[in-house]
């Protein structure tokens, strides 16, 4: 049995510069905390843990340590809460995050009004929706596209997305909403804020899941990257397992197959994936 990683896997410029700025943060400073979970996986909090940072889920719950704001940023409140309760920042945002948050920023500011393509419920998200001025709506699927537009949504209309989304699912949601609403939009604009490490990823998953008998998809259960990950994999035909360890992978899974693509998501450290695939050759059919 052959086992094949995919081109594109685990971490992605944006969480190993934000693991790293903490790890150098507790060197230097001390011990810290950090607002929520790092990244969407448990290996990695852990190990985080073991060098000094660690993570609380309220904001009343910072003490005198610094606190890191995550990958996935905050809105402005949050960073306001922090100054005005005298905590010392380390903001290890994504670039690519930012990104997405000063266009929430700009055109809500020019008076558009702003639609973000993702789930509401997740931390980037939330931190998308507090720097766009109230002037702001998630849609979390295209079928959110059959009701009206708020009342209170201007005729200029800025669309963003969810870094992680997929780019079709993104183009479908675009060309919907314009085939759908085009009556109340007098100025459309695009913002492509889709990460290129997850598209990349997402591209390598597609590609792979295509040549092999069965993909493992190894990842937080909580990592929406990863998730998406696994989607893909399943759309192209094949059976798909979402692991979040090696320990997880059952040796059944692998009778009768020739081939077994390992995809990761963005949040994934380089030693999981390492054990999951020692863990499918040690599994091997003979
Ligand atoms: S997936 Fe992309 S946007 Fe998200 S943290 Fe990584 S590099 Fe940044």
């Amino acid at each position: 049995m052959r086992v094949i990683k995919a081109t594109e896997l685990g971490f992605c410029m944006g969480v190993r510069r934000a693991v790293d700025m903490m790890e150098d943060a507790a060197g230097e400073l001390g011990p810290i905390t950090s607002l929520g979970s790092t990244v969407h996986n448990p290996q990695v909090v852990d190990r985080l843990r073991d060098r000094g940072v660690e993570v609380i889920a309220t904001i009343e719950a910072i003490d005198e340590r610094p606190v890191a704001i995550t990958a996935h940023g905050v809105g402005p409140k949050v960073l306001d809460e922090l100054r005005t309760r005298g905590a010392r920042i380390v903001d290890t945002t994504c670039p690519i995050v930012t990104r997405a948050q000063q266009w929430a920023k700009k055109l809500t500011d020019e008076g558009f009004g702003v639609i973000v393509f993702g789930d509401p419920n997740h931390k980037e998200v939330r931190g998308i929706l507090g720097w766009s001025n109230g002037k702001v709506v998630t849609m979390k699927s295209a079928d959110d596209l059959d009701a009206p537009l708020p009342d209170w949504m201007p005729s200029r209309v800025g669309v963003l997305s969810q870094t992680t989304e997929t780019e079709g699912h993104f183009a479908a949601f675009v060309q919907k909403l314009l085939t759908t609403h085009m009556e109340r939009i007098s100025e459309l604009r695009v913002i492509n804020t889709l990460c290129n490490a997850t598209s990349s990823q997402q591209a390598a998953t597609h590609d792979l899941a295509q040549g092999v008998d069965l993909m493992i998809v190894v990842g937080g259960r909580e990592s929406a990257n990863t998730r998406h990950l696994a989607e893909v994999a399943r759309e192209q035909g094949v059976e798909t397992y979402h692991v979040e360890s090696a320990g997880e992978i059952e040796a059944a899974w692998l009778a009768g197959r020739d081939s077994v693509g390992v995809a990761a998501g963005a949040s994934t450290p380089d030693a999981v994936i390492d054990e999951v695939v020692e863990r499918l050759y040690a599994l091997a059919p003979a």
